[in-house]
């Protein structure tokens, strides 16, 4: 979503700010409300758009446990947080009827739409991100629920009695979801006049404790905005300013102030109307007469890293998925796994 800012009152501003969504709990006349709040990506302005009480939010995992517990408390929280949808009409070509949710304990989920006038019935998972899994949906949000705090697959199976495959298998749909939220995301840019964007490149696959087979080098770019501390990462075949020089020109805007090493593949930025300093890492980390430094972009490698080196190396066709994964928890204002796991029901029930 693009929010058009008020020019006259400060001319200098870009006047477009790219916003995104987010959700903000507050305790309100003691009962909790949840507001939807959007926040410029450059400047973090905040824009308080409307609440709504109806969208519950899970506190944590015995507050989902006490959800799951009833089958009829359940179904009013899947309903209310649009998991299923409630108003549905019959597929029926002459019919069309709004359909009704019965209980139907012969049913897996305990629930059925039927249709009030040719007596069809339909399963509630038809048209929701549950239909496309055999677990129950308990099962699912508990699997979900461990995937929002990082719980590893052998984990969260043991957590959720679910097989070791059935779990990385929703695992990767989640993963899915982070990618899709991503791609979605408008105006995906960073920088700006006056603004630092520190980019670096760096080798990602090196060898087991010197042992076993030799792994395939891959090369991964970065960038790295120092006003909005947020960054983005993508994989690359080479370091050529051919497949390096097109990634920036997508991501950053024009006008950007770049920090890099000396690398050969950066040397036409100063003519693409970027602001272009060096810092020559075999002399000082520092340039002592500009100040250029990669310091910011090396401490973002390193909290990439950590967060994804459990499957760095062994499953290299998972790599893309972690990433944006990665990409897309650090973009939620507070990373907290409540925060993860809301957002992603949310997302869940946009699908
Ligand atoms: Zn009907």
């Amino acid at each position: 979503m693009v929010f058009k800012g008020n020019t006259d009152t400060n001319p200098n501003a870009d006047p477009i700010h790219s916003l995104y969504l987010l959700t903000v709990t507050k305790e309100y006349r003691s009962s909790l409300v949840t507001y939807y709040v959007f926040r410029c990506y450059c400047c973090r302005l905040l824009i308080c758009l409307f609440h709504c009480s109806n969208m519950p939010t899970v506190y944590s995992m015995p507050h989902l446990f006490h959800i799951c517990s009833d089958k009829i408390r359940l179904m009013k929280f899947l309903c209310d947080s649009n998991l299923i949808n409630r108003r549905r009409r019959c597929l029926h070509r002459n019919c069309r009827r709004y359909m009704c949710l019965i209980r139907d304990r012969s049913s897996a989920d305990h629930f059925r739409f039927r249709c009030p006038k040719c007596k069809s019935l339909q399963s509630v998972r038809k048209g929701s991100f549950f239909e496309q899994t055999r677990l129950t949906i308990p099962q699912a949000l508990y699997i979900t629920c461990c995937w929002a705090c990082k719980v590893p697959v052998k984990s969260a199976s043991f957590m959720s009695n679910v097989c070791d495959r059935s779990v990385s298998l929703w695992y990767a749909f989640l993963r899915e979801k982070c990618s899709e939220s991503l791609m979605t995301t408008p105006n995906y840019s960073f920088g700006g006049p006056g603004v630092v964007v520190q980019i670096d490149e760096s080798l990602v696959a090196k060898r087991k404790y010197n042992v076993g087979h030799l792994v395939q080098p891959q090369w991964v770019f970065g960038l790295y905005d120092t006003s909005t501390k947020l960054g983005h990462i993508q994989l690359v075949d080479d370091r050529s300013a051919g497949t390096l020089i097109p990634i920036i020109q997508r991501c950053v805007r024009p006008g950007t102030t770049i920090f890099s090493d000396q690398w050969s593949a950066y040397r036409g930025l100063q003519s693409l109307g970027y602001v272009h300093h060096t810092v020559n890492h075999s002399q000082n980390f520092i340039d002592p007469n500009t100040g250029t430094c990669t310091n910011a972009i090396e401490a973002y490698w390193s909290r990439v890293k950590r967060n994804i080196k459990l499957h760095w190396l062994s499953r290299r066709d998972q790599l893309p998925l972690r990433i944006d994964e990665f990409l897309w928890r650090d973009r939620l204002p507070t990373r907290k796994y409540c925060e993860a796991f809301n957002e992603m029901l949310r997302l869940m029930a946009h699908h």
